[in-house]
């Protein structure tokens, strides 16, 4: 479904992502670790070009990424992404959030499109929440409505970069259910985490990168038991 071919990409001296060829299938569930700057967040941000690469190519359903105009808006609704920060429109209510995209990019009604979102609001357990300004919801709240929100343009695949790392502790099982949820139902996942649980629980592949370069990738359980580079087991060694 993805195929990323000797991608390359440089911040000016820094050469961020050096040659990566990466594939994953449709309903596969990838965990991207690494150490802090390792190229993690770059990599997620290419393959719904929120960055340009410098040589290679990544293509989605074999159609490389476009450049521009309505065909650059849908691939973004094409590859949903969530991030850190909760990004979600802070002027708008929660129900607005989830529904804007479906009319503006997918030419949805708006009464489809709001039945839509809060069928998914209830999915990720915030249907109450759906007239409240994302001020009002907690960050666990939030972040569920940024997935429902991503998940209403009705994705090919969907990015997470650290979900839940801005996450007070008691709020990260909430958004990692929801995510376990969503890998059960069969939905391509691309994960930035620091959640090795949910690595070894919901992931069929882990891709373990450093300096810009993917390193190692092997199945969960080889890659926690068994690591092959000197670099994955000194990162495993802080972390575990
Ligand atoms: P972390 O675990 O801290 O989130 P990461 O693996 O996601 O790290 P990236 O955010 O992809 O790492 O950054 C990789 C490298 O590229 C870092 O050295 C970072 O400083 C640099 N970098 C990222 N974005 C830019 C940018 N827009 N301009 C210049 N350098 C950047
Ligand atoms: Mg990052």
């Amino acid at each position: 479904l993805v195929v990323l071919k000797s991608v390359n990409k440089h911040f000016g001296a820094l050469h961020v992502l050096q040659d990566i060829d990466l594939t994953i299938a449709r309903g596969e569930v990838v965990v991207v670790i690494g150490p802090s700057g390792s190229g993690k967040s770059t990599l997620c941000r290419t393959i719904n070009r929120l960055e340009t690469i410098d040589s290679g190519s990544i293509t989605i359903d074999g159609k490389p990424l476009p450049d521009e105009g309505k065909a650059l808006a849908k691939l973004r609704a094409d590859v949903g992404m969530v991030f850190q920060s909760f990004n979600l429109f802070a002027h708008k209510t929660v129900l607005e959030n989830v529904t804007l995209g479906q009319v503006k990019v997918r030419k949805k009604d708006k009464k489809e499109a709001e039945e839509r979102a809060r069928a998914l609001l209830d999915r990720v357990g915030v249907a109450a929440q759906a007239e409240k300004y994302p001020a009002q919801l907690s960050g666990g709240q939030q972040q569920r409505v940024a997935i429902a929100r991503a998940l209403a343009m009705e994705p090919k695949v969907m990015l997470f970069d650290e979900p839940t790392s801005a996450l007070d502790p008691e709020m990260i099982n909430e958004v990692l259910e929801v995510m376990q949820q969503l890998a059960r139902d069969g939905m391509t996942m691309i994960v930035v985490t620091h959640e090795m649980g949910f690595a070894r629980s919901a992931a069929n592949r882990v891709v373990f990168m450093a300096d810009g370069r993917i390193v190692e990738q092997a199945t969960p359980d080889q890659f926690f038991s068994n690591p092959r580079s000197d670099r994955a087991k000194d990162f495993l060694s802080k972390i575990l």
